[in-house]
């Protein structure tokens, strides 16, 4: 059984993250997305806000279940008995940061794996940030994010950030 761990801040998932989880869904047996807290970041959404968003919109894949983090990526795929870390790659600018990230994570490890998808060339530009930055002035977010969490996004970002 082949498990992979897609790690992310997740805040909020958009449809390129989801398109990088349907994908690996369709590669690996099991797909387990994870939401890291990073305690130099700070999120508009909760974990169990950013987990619980996962879920309501990747229901429709029996093989992806999600979960939150506050430890190492490494260390839970280990905990898991997973081998491989998924990424998606959106261009150079994500490139260096996450080259970077997956040496370390081999390194300090012993081994675990990370695999790298191109983002869609749809979803190529598209962050949380920017889609928090539409949704904080009332801009149509409706093409960035799941349908099924629309509502939510927009009544919690609203000139509130
Ligand atoms: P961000 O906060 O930059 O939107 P996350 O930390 O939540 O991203 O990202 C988790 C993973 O998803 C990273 O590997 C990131 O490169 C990838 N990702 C983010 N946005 C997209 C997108 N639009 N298309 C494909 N992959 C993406």
């Amino acid at each position: 059984m082949k498990t992979a761990v897609c790690p992310g801040s997740f805040d909020p998932v958009t449809v390129g993250h989801l398109d990088i989880i349907e994908r690996a869904a369709a590669i690996f047996d099991k797909v387990i997305v994870l939401v890291a807290v990073n305690p130099q970041k700070q999120p508009s959404f909760s974990p169990e806000e950013r987990a619980d968003f996962i879920r309501r919109c990747t229901s429709h894949l029996d093989n992806v279940s999600v979960d939150i983090c506050e430890g190492l990526i490494v260390d839970y795929v280990k905990k898991v008995g997973a081998d491989t870390v998924v990424k998606g790659l959106r261009a150079m600018t994500d490139f260096e940061y996450e080259f970077q990230m997956s040496l370390i994570n081999r390194t300090i490890s012993g081994g675990v794996e990370t695999v790298f998808m191109t983002a869609g060339a749809e979803h190529m530009y598209l962050s949380s940030s920017a889609v928090k930055q539409v949704a904080y002035y009332g801009g149509d977010i409706s093409p960035f994010v799941p349908a099924e969490i629309l509502d939510d996004i927009n009544s919690r970002i609203l000139r509130k950030i």
